[in-house]
């Protein structure tokens, strides 16, 4: 019986590599349900890799991932994916409207709630502007939209789903300085209501974590908020 999960993550001992160097390197971490935590750290230190780790993408060669007390070996990928909720550093979009992308095709999202999601995230904002509003057409993969705008349609997918706990990737690429405004804001408040966990590269989302763990070569070299780093 696979038990409901609550948001709850812990990372014991875990050893990780793709291939034959290990990428992550003794970590070990807990989450509670309600917390926000930022990873921060160097290209190629691992944060992704947690991340990847965290919807079970891949499977650890050492240590225990478990989410909410159950091991995540013992979880199947689908039921991990409907409550933990993972916003990638490149959004996929896929030809098709707005509210399609949104909702995944998952039919049992209606189009009120992935209004209220976008809204939520400051979506709206840009999608009221376009012609046929969330029936609008996206086209080749959303080439016609900004990195900004996909980052804010990603985040209102994740939220469609409402999941226990969002796990972020924020995107480093160049998005302008008003799609920025609104990106953080969401993100800020995203914080504030769920299980977050972000790799994060905005000074902004840092500090409204209430705890930062800082990596180094696949190690856990600090962690504490951000006050104390
Ligand atoms: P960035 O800030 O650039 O996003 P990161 O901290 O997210 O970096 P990871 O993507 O987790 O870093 O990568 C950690 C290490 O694992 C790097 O050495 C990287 O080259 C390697 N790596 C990442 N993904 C794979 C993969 N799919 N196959 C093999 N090696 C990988
Ligand atoms: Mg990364």
């Amino acid at each position: 019986v696979i038990e409901e999960i609550k948001g709850e993550i812990e990372f014991k001992n875990v050893w990780f590599k793709y291939d034959k160097d290990w990428v992550l390197r003794d970590v070990s971490f807990k989450i509670n349900k309600g917390d926000s935590v930022a990873f921060v750290g160097a290209t190629g230190s691992g944060k992704s890799t947690i991340i990847n780790l965290i919807s079970r993408m891949y499977d650890i060669q050492e240590g225990e991932i478990l989410i909410d007390g159950v091991n995540i070996k013992n979880l199947d990928k689908n039921s991990i994916r409907e409550r933990i909720s993972t916003v990638l550093q490149d959004v996929f979009m896929f030809s098709g409207d707005i509210k399609e992308n949104i909702r995944l095709h998952d039919e049992t999202i209606s189009l009120e709630e992935i209004k209220e999601a976008s809204e939520y995230v400051n979506a709206d904002v840009f999608i009221k502007k376009l012609n046929e509003g969330y029936d609008e057409e996206v086209v080749e993969r959303g080439a016609t939209l900004s990195t900004g705008q996909r980052q804010l349609i990603s985040f209102a997918r994740a939220l469609a789903f409402k999941p226990d706990v969002l796990v972020l990737d924020e995107a480093t690429s160049n998005i302008d300085t008003e799609t920025e405004v609104l990106i953080q804001d969401a993100i800020n408040k995203i914080i504030e209501d769920k299980t977050t966990i972000v790799v994060a590269h905005r000074l902004s989302t840092i500090k409204h974590c209430n705890k930062i763990i800082v990596l180094h070569k696949g190690k856990i070299r600090e962690m504490g908020r951000h006050e104390e780093l």
